[in-house]
């Protein structure tokens, strides 16, 4: 009989409820949890199937080494040594900012994980850090510092009581909401139309979501700021400000009036091409609703990974507070986690910082650089030049602007080391590949988000301990950028006594461990850190008790409901308090770039722009190994065309084009899809795999990176937070001449 144990899924911000079927030392299956007490019974194929793609012959269980084209077994002690060796090395001879750290999503699912990786940074003295932000979210935390005075204060739609909900660039039926965790998308949705509410989706895609509930209106793609501003100009002309309370609680409100004066209806239209009237009609539909329920303007990747992506997002965050929704039960909330982590920021400074890259001057968001501009930093000789860069839970060979540069950028480093379940793109191309364990391999708390910043519709708590024990020779990231740390001679943190006595905990813990007196003795342990201990801590400084007693509410453990009006006038961080409408590099960049984007939207009217897409089986760049997820006519993707472009280009389904921007082409099989907007194309993101030399399924996939088309550089990313322009840019697609044999080109 398996034994079922309740534990939830760590690969998106929903963060499911799971139950866990576990016999023989493996996880035979995974349901979603019917009684948890947030998600209630909600799954998607990725999280069921998770399990299996850790359980993949593929999986990495052992460090490996590469010299030239040969890869060799060695053990964590020479692993170890020798990487904490180059990496003193690099940083005597050309100081810390030489080493650098890119870290991705999966990094942000763990607790631990991100902690210790900062840790490793900080104990190198290191400012060189990337993340996955710049890609698809940096322009929220960019504006959140700006306005509210901290990057994580990130206001949420009350989905449970609006009565009006905006959304622009986002589809939650397949991608789920981003900031928020919220189960089961499509029924929160069909809620508000059930209360009498108006969903409105602003999309150039007629997308899952917006079929599921509520109204489409086609929006030309990467034009959503003049969407924005439009609405700002009519909510002011319809009178539908509060501006009492914008002048109580918040700065700039005259600044900000002004910005969207000169952006009538009629005017945005022309780049827009949503209807002046239909405009007009969904700004009084919400500014009824903020009379009466509450109303939000929402936005995610659709919006956030344009070229406006930042001015877009402060526009939508200026609209909400304006109208009177922010804070406001129905309108907008900002969450509590259990540890204030703004007031925690604020008082240290983390993620605060204000130096700037070396290539390009951009200033850091969250204390990490543009990724945008990590090729440069790599390739451009001089002081703080980029020498060894350390990919934790990422794959940015495949989620960065050009990677086809970033390639030839990896290729030149002295020291790249991955540390990752697989040897994927990046780490085919790494000096070291080091194994980390999975979500169902270590025990955690939910993701950083409701953790320290209380981004849930149903605010809670839960614990997990781990599922299995590591395979193989698999470590947890936290022992490994200790050990790291140690072989670098950089104590983590830049404390003596933190690394000391987390070396101590580790040996002690190890001991028990080899004497069998904690679970997973069957297995020859690795040594590792004693993770529960270090998560119960955190819990305790917090006021929750200890992990054991939290592990006892199986099903989650709810914590108060959201109140909403307990932000303005006290949590809001910036000098004077309030909430700043108009903060000056925001009020610059827009008197300095609206009128030109503008022009050149006009200029470039009948040209393709493309966005991307995603399936519900995918996840970023790593679901592609399963081979459920990719079997048949699923092992590639389309460049989808609506039919009268298709018929323009003389392009019919099946037929292969290529898609060319000024930084490279690809080719790939044309699909018809008539819910685009005319004028726009569709790439769904995330494959690319065949340099995946560890992904032996992925890698025979034929699918193709949409990011070869996307730029890289100082003077092709958003100037203000650094975001890469990957979604809604100008392509051209004619049909493919030469042979038929290649489904994808461009410098891989
Ligand atoms: S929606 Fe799917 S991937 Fe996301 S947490 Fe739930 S089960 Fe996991």
């Amino acid at each position: 009989m398996p034994e079922t144990i309740h534990t939830f899924c760590r690969i998106c911000e929903v963060l499911c409820g799971l139950e866990a079927d576990i016999e023989s030392g493996e996880v035979t299956a995974l349901r979603p949890d019917p009684d948890h007490v947030a998600t209630s019974g909600f799954a998607c194929p990725k999280g069921l199937q998770q399990h299996r793609i850790y359980a993949s012959p593929d999986r990495l269980l052992f460090p490996e080494k590469r010299d030239g084209a040969a890869w060799s077994r060695v053990s964590w002690d020479t692993a170890t040594s020798e990487i904490g060796a180059k990496i003193k090395a690099i940083r005597n001879a050309h100081g810390p900012d030489a080493v650098a750290m890119y870290v991705g999503t999966a990094a942000g699912f763990s607790v631990l994980h991100p902690v210790f990786a900062q840790g490793f940074m900080t104990g190198l003295g290191s400012r060189s850090m990337y993340t996955t932000a710049t890609q698809d979210c940096a322009n929220k935390f960019a504006v959140a510092r700006e306005m509210y005075g901290f990057p994580f204060t990130q206001p949420f739609p009350d989905l449970e009581r609006t009565r009006c909900l905006v959304v622009t660039g986002a589809n939650p039926v397949v991608s789920k909401w981003s900031f928020l965790q919220v189960p089961n998308p499509a029924k929160h949705l069909k809620a508000i139309l059930g209360r009498g509410g108006r969903v409105f989706f602003i999309d150039p895609r007629r997308t899952e979501s917006a079929k599921s509930a509520g109204e489409h209106v086609f929006i030309r793609p990467d034009t959503d700021v003049f969407f924005f501003l439009a609405f700002l100009h009519e909510l002011l002309a319809q009178n539908g400000v509060d501006r009492a309370r914008a002048r109580a609680l918040m700065t700039g409100f005259d600044d900000l009036a002004d910005i969207a004066s000169p952006w009538t209806p009629e005017r945005c239209e022309r780049v827009t091409r949503v209807p002046a009237q239909k405009l007009r009609d969904i700004v009084t539909a919400y500014r009824l609703a903020s009379s009466s329920g509450g109303a939000a303007l929402y936005c995610s990747t659709g919006v956030n990974m344009g070229s406006s992506g930042a001015l877009a997002f402060w526009l939508q965050e200026a609209i909400n507070a304006v109208s009177g929704n922010l804070d406001r039960k129905g309108g907008t909330l900002v969450g509590r986690g259990v540890i204030d982590f703004p007031a925690f920021g604020k008082k240290t400074g983390a993620l605060l910082r204000d130096d700037r890259s070396r290539i390009g001057a951009f200033r850091s968001v969250n204390d990490a650089f543009p990724g945008g501009v990590l090729a440069d930093e790599i390739l451009t000789p001089g002081p703080r030049q980029v020498r060894a860069v350390i990919v934790t839970g990422g794959n940015p060979l495949i989620t960065m602007p050009n990677a086809a540069r970033l390639r030839e950028a990896f290729s030149r480093l002295e020291l790249l080391v991955t540390v990752d379940l697989f040897k994927n793109e990046t780490g085919s191309l790494a000096h070291y590949v080091l194994p980390a364990t999975s979500p169902i391999e270590r025990p955690d708390l939910p993701f950083i988000f409701p953790l320290m910043l209380g981004l849930q519709v149903k605010p809670y708590l839960q614990a997990t301990r781990r599922l299995l024990a590591p395979k193989g020779e698999v470590r947890d990231e936290p022992t490994i950028y200790l050990d790291l740390c140690k072989a670098a001679g950089a104590p983590l943190f830049g404390s003596r006594v933190a690394q000391r006595a987390l070396e101590l905990a580790k040996a002690y813990h190890s001991k028990r461990v080899a004497r069998g007196s904690h679970i997973g003795t069957a297995h020859q342990e690795q040594p590792s850190l004693p993770q529960e201990a270090l998560l119960s801590l955190l819990l305790r400084l917090t006021g929750q008790g200890a992990f054991k007693s939290l592990l006892a509410h199986e099903h989650g453990r709810l914590r108060e409901p959201h109140q909403g009006g307990d932000f303005l006038g006290s949590r809001v961080l910036t000098p004077d308090g309030k909430v700043a409408l108009a903060p000056q590099p925001l009020l610059d960049l827009a008197r300095r770039t609206l009128e030109p984007a503008f022009e050149r939207e006009i200029q470039n009217a009948k040209r393709l722009k493309l966005i991307t897409k995603r399936a519900v089986t995918t996840h970023n760049s790593w679901t592609h190994n399963h081979p459920d997820f990719v079997a048949g006519d699923r092992g590639e993707n389309h460049l989808y065309m609506h039919p009268e472009d298709a018929e323009r280009a003389g392009l019919t389904s099946g037929d292969l084009a290529d898609v060319t921007t000024d930084t490279a082409t690809v080719r790939l099989p044309v699909r018809l899809l008539s819910d685009l907007q005319p004028g726009t194309v569709a790439l769904p993101h995330g494959w690319g795999h065949q340099h995946a030399e560890g992904l032996s399924v992925a890698k025979k996939t034929r699918g193709v990176n949409v990011n070869l088309l996307a730029a890289d550089g100082p003077t092709r990313i958003d100037p203000f937070s650094g975001m890469a322009h990957l979604t809604g840019f100008l392509v051209d697609v004619r049909k493919a001449s030469g042979p038929k044999a290649p489904t994808w080109s461009g410098t891989p």
